[in-house]
């Protein structure tokens, strides 16, 4: 005799799942927890049970998975999407033999500048949309296109209208008005702006590089912010083996991002510390650089995180499967691995317990796949392998 849970009348049960990611290892089979033939059964925004598909409680609502494989939605923590502009000409001139530098963003500051709150507000929208259709379901949104006071305040409150997890990045680069005198930008990035921006946003964050800022600089910037009651994330070792990893670490950032080139102090710092290490191989696809060598991180220890950095200059895809795709192909990342980082990974950069996972209580962020595995999504690049996304138990 089947022991099946009570009833429950108001809720919509997902059946005949091949295999159900929930992150939960107390649920399934290894650090994914995975369920063979599994339901999962949402009421309201919420999971509210999960198990074996014969095991399932009555429900009002039924909807048949047809064998395939359903995942949490993706978490996609690092994205630059407030902006305006094109730069087309840019990549099509680096793919033509000219290397990458962080000047590029000025162009997209200053089209972002002379864009309407409706045309910037539009295009958020848009590509919050673009994520979702992917199968993403939280993404963190930041400013760092405006780099006025009046700019970078006006991008997180437009932000803020699509997400949860809005970041101030007056601290992206030095706006050109600046050029003869960064610190003076500085100076108003860890006053003037903050005090205006802060209240718009949870997290802080800081281009720590050559040709952006250096570690006193980003280290003032991230203190300030703090004071602000803002919580430190960081763009960090991206094309140098610069400061801004033990910087992070040492702040206790949610994230440190990119981690391209690390030394072994850096890697131990990840490892020991609660940082995580989010990598954004988009990234280096797009500028034909080397990848971070993620294998080097988790052989180590350290929490690892993927996302697809969405912004106009340096990586312009949404598509976390695309990441999840390079990861295991040129990260050496297994797939399970992978799908853990742009699910679980994410919500531990945004520091979320209520996302990155399919359990009950978790928020109802579901992404079915046309496939009857989620290692289809390393299997199967370029596909689009997303059937149905639920968020907030919500089906898109
Ligand atoms: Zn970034």
């Amino acid at each position: 005799m089947k022991e099946n849970a009570p009833a429950m009348t108001t809720a919509t049960a997902i059946i005949d799942i091949s295999t159900l990611v929930t992150n939960d290892p107390s649920l399934g089979e290894g650090p994914l927890g995975l369920i063979q033939d599994a339901a999962v059964v949402i009421d309201g925004d919420r999971v509210a049970w999960v198990g074996e598909s014969s095991k399932a409680p009555a429900t009002d609502s039924r909807v048949d998975a047809g064998g395939r494989a359903l995942l949490p939605g993706f978490v996609d923590s690092h994205s630059h999407v407030v902006f305006a502009g094109d730069r087309t000409q840019e990549f099509n001139a680096r793919m033509s033999g000219r290397p990458y530098s962080a000047g590029g963003i000025r162009t997209t500051v200053a089209a972002t500048r002379a864009a309407s709150d409706e045309d910037l507000s539009a295009n958020v929208a848009h590509y919050v949309r673009e994520a979702l259709r992917q199968g993403t379901t939280t993404l963190e949104i930041k400013s760092g296109y405006g780099l006025t006071s009046q700019d970078e305040a006006r991008s997180l409150e437009i932000a803020a209208a699509h997400t949860d997890e809005v970041t101030f990045l007056g601290a992206h680069v030095v706006p050109p008005e600046f050029a003869d005198d960064p610190a003076a930008y500085v100076d108003l990035v860890t006053g003037p702006m903050l005090d205006i921006c802060a209240p718009h946003a949870r997290w802080i964050d800081v281009f720590c590089e050559e040709g952006a800022f250096d570690g006193d600089q980003a280290r003032a910037v991230l203190t300030a912010g703090v004071r602000h009651g803002l919580t430190p994330r960081v763009h960090a070792n991206q094309l140098t083996r610069g400061p801004g990893v033990q910087l992070a670490v040492e702040l206790g950032a949610a994230s440190a991002d990119h981690c391209t080139h690390l030394s072994d102090a850096d890697v131990d710092a990840l490892a020991q510390g609660d940082t995580v290490a989010t990598l954004l191989p988009g990234a280096e696809f797009s500028t034909r650089s080397p990848y971070p060598d993620a294998r080097r991180l988790l052989d180590a220890g350290a929490t690892v995180a993927l996302s697809p950095d969405c912004n106009p200059g340096s990586s312009f895809t949404s598509s976390m499967a695309f990441c999840v795709a390079l990861a295991v192909r040129e990260m050496r990342m297994t797939p399970d691995e992978a799908v853990w980082a742009a699910t679980a990974g994410g919500a531990r950069a945004l520091r979320r317990t209520d996302v990155g996972r399919i359990s009950p209580g978790a928020r109802a962020d579901l992404t079915l796949l046309d496939a009857p595995s989620h290692v289809h999504l390393a299997y199967r690049p370029g596909v689009p392998l997303v059937a149905a996304v639920w968020r907030g138990g919500e089906l898109i």
